[in-house]
């Protein structure tokens, strides 16, 4: 009776590459098989095995390699090896069975050791594979970097060889700036993931007898607080400082939403359609989340139409100057290029905050109370860091992308329609044990804005951590690249829209965009250490001070 064997593997390396080297009889040669090797024969022990091979089979776009191991001068037991090949892109997923034909002699109870010995040389096999794939793969080649007065190389050049085709598209882009902004964000989150965090941030002083505010609310950051900030002061009397360590309304990226989240802000009074019609840069017809279906999916292609979801593209950076426009005229206070340092808490009524700012770049501390502190420095708040003492994630989504134009237009799956919104698609199984996801939203004209992207589980804080072998599909691993790396992704991108056509020749990319975005669904507070917007207060009565 046949003994089958069956393996799923991801190989760390693109199908070309990995049937050159499967195909090498050589590297056979080498693989710990407990067999020898010696030109069309394998001693093992005292048999001697014949191996006749075929392949490279293509059927469905994939390969399949089989090698048939039989005894030379017997008919039993003979091995037989399929290995059959599913491109990736990046990596290639193997499918390998392996089918001993034992001797008849072999009792039933006597196959086990025989099916263990078999699994246990066929995962060695694959690891060593594995470790030949990854030594194989380009090695970054040796940077000729440009030399700053201090003859140190520039990041740029630093990142060249790690990097070559970010670098090169960034430089395309003339965005080489934004660059070394990424290499900065990168380096916070390696702190962040370290659970860095700054307890002096925040202290509790005993209540103090009434005395006047400066505000009622202060906003710390300009994101989506300046939203926040804008209803409090027009739509119910606030008295609202906002404050951001950079210009508040100055980001350049695209937000996509739904109408219907739109008309919250309309109900509410804050704006009219008509002010929002310069925000919006296009509205789609319908938008679709496709799945693609990998060789061991049970479920075929799906693909689900969802026209009222995510279907308008926002110009993020319009509607917060907007923004800032009403929360000026409601008669809140702005300050730009103040970073926050620090807050005390009253720690019994009256509520009251002191909240101590820098100026940037001349770092100059300014004091400013209110009855509330609202935290809107995103996702790397320093308020929510203490908070979740250093570990405020359950969940990264690092995101990469580009704003592009000049597609072929046509309403083909490669084409690019201006009506349609590519809300959720994935076109692989996992690479490198991540499973990427595509979107796609047209913006002005012919724009569309694509991203790429993957989830990672933070569980423990030994999971935090770089396995010298995670992530070695994406891209050579820089020395000191922090996990989940952004750049890293980038190069990723670059491949996977080279690969699969997604930038056509055509199209033209104007400006990056890169985020790792938080997951925090499954932290609970380790500290209350901030009102923040989780407060009542901040909706209870207008103020009477206006
Ligand atoms: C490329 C990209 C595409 C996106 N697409 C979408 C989308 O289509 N739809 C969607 O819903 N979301 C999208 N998002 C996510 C969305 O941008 C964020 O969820 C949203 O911006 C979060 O807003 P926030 O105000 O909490 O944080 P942020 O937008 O990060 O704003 C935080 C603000 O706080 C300031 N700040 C931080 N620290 C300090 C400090 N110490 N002192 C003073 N100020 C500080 C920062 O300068 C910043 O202005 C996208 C994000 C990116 C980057």
């Amino acid at each position: 009776m046949p003994i089958t064997i069956v393996e799923y593997t991801e190989l760390p390396a693109p199908r070309a590459a990995v049937v050159a080297l499967l195909s090498d009889p050589t590297v056979w040669a080498t693989l710990p098989t407990g067999a020898t090797y010696a030109g069309t024969f394998w001693h093992r022990g005292a048999d001697l095995y014949r191996v006749t091979t075929s392949g490279p089979y293509t059927a469905d776009g994939h390969s399949t390699l089989r090698w048939e191991f039989a005894l030379a001068l017997q008919t039993t037991p003979t091995l037989q090896l399929e290995i059959v090949l599913y491109d990736a892109v990046l990596v290639t997923h193997a499918h390998v069975r392996v089918h001993v034909l034992a001797p008849s002699a072999v009792l039933p109870w006597q196959q086990w050791p025989i099916q263990q010995q078999v699994q246990r040389t066929l995962a060695a096999c694959i690891a060593t594979l594995k470790t030949r794939l990854r030594a194989a793969q380009p090695a970054p080649t040796v940077p000729h970097p440009s030399r700053n007065s201090n003859g140190k190389a520039s990041l740029v050049e630093q990142l060249r060889p790690y990097y070559p085709q970010t670098v090169a598209h960034f430089e395309q882009m003339g965005a080489l700036d934004h660059l070394e902004q990424v290499w900065r964000l990168e380096r916070g989150w390696e702190r962040i993931l370290q659970g860095t965090h700054d307890p002096s941030i925040y202290a509790e002083q005993p209540a103090a007898p009434a005395a006047p505010l400066d505000y009622d609310l202060i906003y710390a950051g300009g994101g989506l607080g300046l939203l926040h900030a804008a209803a409090m002061a027009q739509c119910y009397g606030w008295r609202v400082l906002l404050f951001d360590r950079a210009e508040v309304g100055s980001v350049h990226r695209e937000w996509n939403i739904s109408r219907d989240e739109l008309q919250a802000l309309v109900t509410m009074g804050l704006v009219t359609w008509d002010e929002l019609a310069p925000v919006i840069m296009a509205e789609y017809r319908d938008g679709v989340v496709r799945f693609a279906a990998g060789p061991h999916s049970r479920l075929p292609e799906h693909e689900l139409w969802m026209p009222t979801v995510l279907n308008m593209a926002l110009d993020a950076g319009a509607l917060l100057r907007l923004m800032r426009r009403k929360l000026l005229a409601a008669g809140g206070t702005i300050l730009d290029y103040r970073s926050f340092k620090q807050v005390s808490v009253s720690s019994g009524a009256p509520l009251r905050v002191t909240v101590a700012l820098e100026t940037l770049p001349d770092r100059r501390r300014e004091h400013y109370t209110a009855r509330l502190l609202l935290d809107g420095m995103g996702s790397t708040s320093p308020l929510a860091l203490l908070r979740h003492a250093g570990q405020p994630f359950a969940g990264v989504c690092p995101t990469v992308g580009t704003v592009a134009r000049g597609f072929v237009a046509g309403s083909g799956r490669s084409e690019f329609d201006p009506t349609i919104g590519d809300i959720l698609v994935s076109t692989t199984d996992t690479q490198g044990n991540r499973q990427m996801i595509w979107e796609g939203f047209p913006g002005r004209g012919d724009e569309l804005t694509v991203y790429l992207f993957y989830y990672a589980t933070l569980t423990r804080a030994g999971t935090r951590r770089r396995k010298p072998a995670d992530l070695e599909l994406l891209a050579p691993i820089a020395p000191d690249a922090p996990v989940y790396s952004l750049l890293e992704l980038f190069e990723a991108y670059l491949r996977c829209c080279q690969a699969t056509s997604i930038l056509a020749p055509t199209s033209r990319t104007s400006s990056p965009c890169m985020a790792t975005f938080p997951d925090g669904t499954a932290c609970t507070p380790r500290k209350r250490p901030c009102c923040g917007a989780c407060c009542p207060l901040a909706m209870q009565r207008p103020s009477k001070a206006r």
